[in-house]
């Protein structure tokens, strides 16, 4: 199917994309990467009438890491940079597995870390994996500048709380302390596109006798939006991390899981994924 019309702005700077949005409110959307907008404009979900194209706003594409104040990821930012990156790699492995989970080498291209959280569906792979790290996201319009949870961030299926006005500019990601592990794990189904039917995202450290100090558990598909496991994570909290308490926790985890469609299926992947994400984080923690 062919796209519907529309009127294409290619601003140059980060100040005319607020300036347009401002002006044409409630009729424009952003475009970065278009993997997923253009789709849902030739289904006629979104018929925008002004697009503003964002892809050569270089000051938008950046990896900025340092050791005392942690990595920023400017939005422009392509999948497949963050997969690459040998900072994100060495530092936060779990987001450069995550980015190697999304489609094809084109898509991971063409496809930016922002749009990804913007487009706000729950299965995205880079939501879950980022709000264990305890990111924050930049959000700029005209008139203001202000920085959010990322778990604040997403509303609903294809909802989130950024204005018709408002620009995602940075991904914020903190250090992370000594001994932590973190582990992404996404099931899909064969032969299809590689959208998660489940994924689990564990970050967790231990401190002396290897018991747990923090763990943060998000689940994707299974919800609304990107879920965190709160029930999960304080089962382990403070404790010894061994079999029994990471299958009480991952049961836990299941039970949290809002699954629409197959919940039976859905909630047992959900144990079984969160499970391995925690041993698996375990491991890499012991070895950090
Ligand atoms: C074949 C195929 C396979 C895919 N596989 C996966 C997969 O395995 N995992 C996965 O998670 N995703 C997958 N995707 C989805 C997609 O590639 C990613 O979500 C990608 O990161 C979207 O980025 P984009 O730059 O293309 O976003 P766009 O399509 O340009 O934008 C998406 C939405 O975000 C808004 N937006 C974009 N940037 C901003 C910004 N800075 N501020 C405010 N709003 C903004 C747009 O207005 C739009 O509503 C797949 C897509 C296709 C077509």
């Amino acid at each position: 199917m062919s796209l519907p019309r529309f009127k294409y702005l290619a601003p140059k700077t980060i100040k005319e994309v607020c300036k347009l949005l401002s002006q044409y409110k409630g009729r424009v959307k952003i475009i970065a990467g278009g993997t997923d907008l253009l789709v849902k404009m030739k289904d006629r979900e979104l018929t925008p009438q002004y697009l503003v194209g964002i892809k050569k706003i270089e000051s938008l594409d950046y990896i900025h890491y340092n050791p005392v104040t942690g990595l920023r990821i400017g939005t422009l930012t392509s999948n497949q940079s963050v997969a690459n990156s040998p900072i994100i790699r060495e530092k936060f492995a779990i987001l450069s597995k995550a980015a190697e989970e999304i489609g094809s080498p084109q898509i991971r291209n063409m496809g930016t870390i922002g749009g990804n959280l913007c487009n706000a569906v729950p299965s995205a792979d880079m939501a879950s994996p980022l709000i264990a790290l305890k990111a924050t996201v930049k959000l700029l319009s005209f008139k203001r500048e202000r920085t959010i949870a990322l778990e604040k961030f997403f509303v609903g299926p294809g909802e989130t709380v950024l204005k018709a006005d408002e620009l995602l500019t940075e991904i914020q990601v903190p250090n992370l302390s000594p001994r932590t592990g973190g582990t992404y794990l996404k099931l899909y189904s064969r032969g299809s596109v590689d959208i998660a039917t489940v994924g689990v995202a564990a970050v967790l450290t231990i401190g002396k006798n290897d018991n747990c100090d923090s763990i943060r558990i998000a689940l994707a598909a299974v919800g609304p939006t990107p879920l965190r496991a709160k029930g999960a994570e304080e089962i382990i909290k403070g404790k010894k991390i061994e079999n029994g308490i990471v299958e009480k926790a991952a049961q836990a985890a299941a039970e949290e899981a809002r699954p629409r469609s197959s919940p039976e299926y859905k909630r047992q992947m959900v144990r079984v994924l969160t499970m391995q994400a925690i041993m698996q984080s375990l491991e890499q923690a012991k070895q950090a």
